[in-house]
């Protein structure tokens, strides 16, 4: 967690953004995986490994804990989604399919990267 940067005084703090991304085989898993690059690469968070959560390792269970967690799932499958539930964490998922991909039918273009990178920062602006 970080303290809060801004100029009013408040003294609250802010909650860390970790992004998750399913990065499952099918072409939706890919993109998931991209998009949770290009938000990390533009820092609207920090990716972090979906993985660490699916094994129980107990760092990545306690950086999620009091974490802004965003879980990127390719299909309603919800494979991220499930990890979390498991291991009882917070978490706002976005399932790729709901913004109109076809899985088996969407190959890994940078057009529908950033396609799928806006709506995720439509849905969930910063603070
Ligand atoms: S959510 Fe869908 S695309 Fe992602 S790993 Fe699971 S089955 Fe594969």
């Amino acid at each position: 967690m970080s303290q809060c940067s801004c100029s009013c005084g408040c003294g609250s703090e802010e909650k860390a953004r970790l992004i998750y991304a399913c990065s499952g085989a099918a072409d939706v898993g890919h993109i998931a995986d991209l998009v949770a690059r290009r938000l990390d690469d533009e820092e609207w968070g920090g990716m972090s490994c979906l993985s660490g959560i699916g094994a129980d390792l107990s760092g990545f269970i306690e950086s999620a804990r009091e974490a802004d967690n965003i879980v990127i799932d390719g299909c309603p499958v919800g494979c991220g989604k499930k990890m979390f539930e498991k291991n009882g964490l917070p978490y706002t998922e976005f399932v790729l399919t709901q913004f109109g991909l076809v899985k088996g039918s969407t190959p890994a273009e940078s057009e529908v990267v950033e396609r799928m990178a806006e709506a995720v920062k439509a849905s969930r602006p910063l603070k």
